[in-house]
C-alpha cells in the first residue's frame, strides 16, 4: 500500500529471526505513539512504502515492528536482509486501532498479533483476553511476553499441527465453541482480510453489536 507521508531515516538497530520467516526489526525513535498505531516503512524516502504495527511498548527507546516475509514481496524480502547500522525509512506513527483500559477482547491472526503485543507492553492488557490464531506452535510471536502478562487470558489456537499444545483448530472454531461472548465490551480484531470478515461476521450471530467490533486489517 502506497502513503505520502514524509519518511525519517532511522538506523537499524536490531533485526531478529523470531520463527521461519518471521522477523522483528528494531530502531531507536523519538516518536511519541499510542499502542496499537502504525508506521509506514520503506528502505528509500520516497518509494512505495508498507504498513506495519508497532509491536513495541508507548515508553520504549525502540521501535519495534513484526513481519512476515513475502515471496516475491516488493519490501519484505529486503528487510528481512538488514543489518544493524543501515537506513530504514518510517514514518510518523498514526492509525486510530488503539485501546482504551477496560474489559476486552484482543483477536489475531498471524503477525495480527503485533499491536496486541504493543498494548500489553504499555500496560493496557490487564482486563483483555487475546486469542491468537497460527497455523503451527511457532506461530505464536511473543509468546514468552505474554504468557508471562496475560496469564489465564492468552489463548493460541492451533489450525494446522496435530500434536499442538495448544487449542486445536482455528480461532472461529474456540469462539464457536464458547458457551457465552459477552455482547457489551469491544472485540478488537487485527489480521488477515479473511480472518477480519470471517470473525466479524461469527460475533454479529452471537449477537455482539457492530459498534462493539474495532478491526485492523492487514493487505
Ligand atoms: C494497517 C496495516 C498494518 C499492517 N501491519 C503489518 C504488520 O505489523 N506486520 C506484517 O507483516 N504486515 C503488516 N501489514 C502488511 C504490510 O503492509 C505489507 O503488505 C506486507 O508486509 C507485504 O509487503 P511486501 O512489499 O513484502 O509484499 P507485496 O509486494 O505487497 O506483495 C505481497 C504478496 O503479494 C504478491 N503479489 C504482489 N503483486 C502481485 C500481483 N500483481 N499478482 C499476484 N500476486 C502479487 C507477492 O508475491 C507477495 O507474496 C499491514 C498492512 C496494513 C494495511
Amino acid at each position: 500500500m502506497s502513503t505520502k507521508r514524509i519518511l525519517y531515516q532511522k538506523k537499524v538497530h536490531s533485526i531478529r529471526t523470531i520463527s521461519h520467516g518471521v522477523f522483528v526489526l528494531g530502531f531507536n525513535h523519538d516518536f511519541n505513539f499510542k499502542a496499537g498505531q502504525v508506521i509506514a516503512v520503506d528502505l528509500v524516502p520516497d518509494g512505495q512504502p508498507r504498513l506495519y504495527s508497532i509491536a513495541s511498548g508507548e515508553k520504549e527507546d525502540l521501535m519495534e515492528i513484526l513481519f512476515d516475509e513475502k515471496k516475491n514481496g516488493k519490501l519484505t524480502p529486503f528487510l528481512s536482509v538488514l543489518k544493524p547500522g543501515d537506513s530504514v525509512y518510517v514514518s510518523e506513527p498514526f492509525g486510530t486501532f488503539t485501546t482504551v483500559a477496560e474489559k476486552g477482547y484482543w483477536i489475531a491472526s498471524g503477525t495480527g498479533v503485533a499491536p496486541f503485543v504493543s498494548m500489553v507492553r504499555s500496560g493496557l492488557g490487564l482486563n483483555k483476553m487475546l486469542i491468537h490464531g497460527g497455523k503451527l506452535d511457532e506461530n505464536f510471536y511473543f509468546s514468552n511476553l505474554l504468557e508471562k502478562l496475560m496469564p489465564e487470558r492468552y489463548i493460541r489456537c492451533n489450525s494446522q499441527q496435530e500434536d499442538t499444545k495448544y487449542f486445536r483448530g482455528r480461532l472461529t472454531k474456540w469462539l464457536q465453541n464458547q458457551p457465552y461472548l459477552d455482547t457489551d465490551v469491544p472485540y478488537y480484531l487485527c489480521g488477515s482480510a479473511e480472518m477480519v470478515v470471517e470473525v466479524r461476521d461469527l460475533l454479529i450471530a452471537r449477537g455482539i453489536p457492530f459498534r462493539n467490533i474495532i478491526s485492523e486489517t492487514y493487505f
